[in-house]
């Protein structure tokens, strides 16, 4: 196979890659599906690719919803998935919070609905989900009611972000909670080259506050792949990545020592990667991709044959 990086995949390069893999794990906004609707031709992707005896899993940084809602979505737009192969940062950060951090203790959640049900589904409690209504004046706002049971500070997506929040996540941190983030996606880009602010922006302003940075749990951090390996047996050498970001899809794959393809139906170009890989620069190397597509349809053929 071809040494050479950020290749365009084509004819029968794309049956070599697809022989050389058992496992492949999508993002999902941007290379599956953008916002509500399936990227053209992503669902009949996904399901030969299992047909043809693939183990195929999703990996999203977007804390808005649970593993059920995913697969719920999933299924509405024509992919044929069970939920235990959806993990997105809600319930990755819950998983980090069980199992790497031992959590004895409840959460400060700056986060959503589906964060509060990822984690208590393994367990731990939170305070903090919907609106912090405005109480008091500023001189009040250091010593506001703290919950002596919480011992972290997690921060998500969270649409009620406000300063009551930024505050209470500050006072939490001063006293020594742990800090974890889901992700770091500073912005949601929409149809028309339009974009919202991402978790990354509520997350800087929580570590700004504190003057601490948080653990952060999503892609690019290898904690995502380990969630999928140690539930399903991945083998890394045997495994691809197919994302849209470089400086989170593309990087996983490169820093868990994955296949990667980009494709360019989402956030970056390939003329990114190529700047990368021009730079010569040791450091942005694991964002220039093995391969690329102009979308997953175009592995199509090759899975129809
Ligand atoms: N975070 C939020 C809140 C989002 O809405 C999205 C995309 O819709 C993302 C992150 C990025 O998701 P993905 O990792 O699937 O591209
Ligand atoms: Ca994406």
């Amino acid at each position: 196979m071809s040494g050479a990086k950020c290749t365009r995949l084509s004819g029968t390069l794309i049956k070599q890659l697809l022989d050389s893999v058992d496992s492949i794990l999508f993002d999902c906004d941007g290379v599956i599906w953008r916002g509500d609707q399936a990227i053209p031709g992503a669902p009949e992707v996904v399901n030969l690719l299992k047909k043809n005896g693939k183990n195929v899993f999703f990996v999203t940084n977007n804390s808005s919803k649970t593993r059920r809602l995913y697969a719920d979505k999933m299924s509405l737009l024509g992919f044929n998935v069970s939920e235990d192969d959806v993990f997105g940062t809600a319930y990755c950060s819950a998983m980090y919070l069980k199992t790497v951090c031992k959590l004895q203790g409840k959460v400060y959640l700056v986060g959503s609905n589906a964060m509060k049900q990822e984690l208590e589904a393994v367990g731990i409690q939170q305070t903090g989900v919907g609106p912090d209504p405005v109480t008091g004046k500023h001189g009040d706002w250091a010593n506001v009611p703290l919950d002596p049971e919480v011992k972290a500070v997690v921060v998500g997506f969270d649409e009620h972000f406000s300063y009551m929040k930024l505050n209470r996540a500050m006072q939490y941190l001063s006293q020594g909670c742990l800090f974890v983030g889901t992700n770091r996606d500073s912005r949601l880009p929409l149809e028309g080259g339009k974009a919202v602010p991402g978790t990354g922006c509520i997350l800087q302003a929580v570590e700004t506050a504190a003057q601490r940075q948080a653990q952060t749990v999503g892609k690019p951090n290898q904690f995502m792949f380990d969630c999928v390996a140690s539930q399903h047996g991945v083998e890394r050498g045997r495994c691809l990545m197919v994302g849209d970001r470089l400086d989170t899809d593309i990087l996983l794959g490169s820093n868990c020592g994955l296949k990667t393809v980009l494709t360019l139906t989402g956030v970056s170009t390939v003329a990114e990667a190529q700047e990368h890989l021009k730079s010569g620069c040791p450091e942005r190397q694991g964002m220039v991709p093995d391969y690329y597509v102009e979308s997953i349809a175009d592995l199509l053929p090759a899975l129809r044959e």
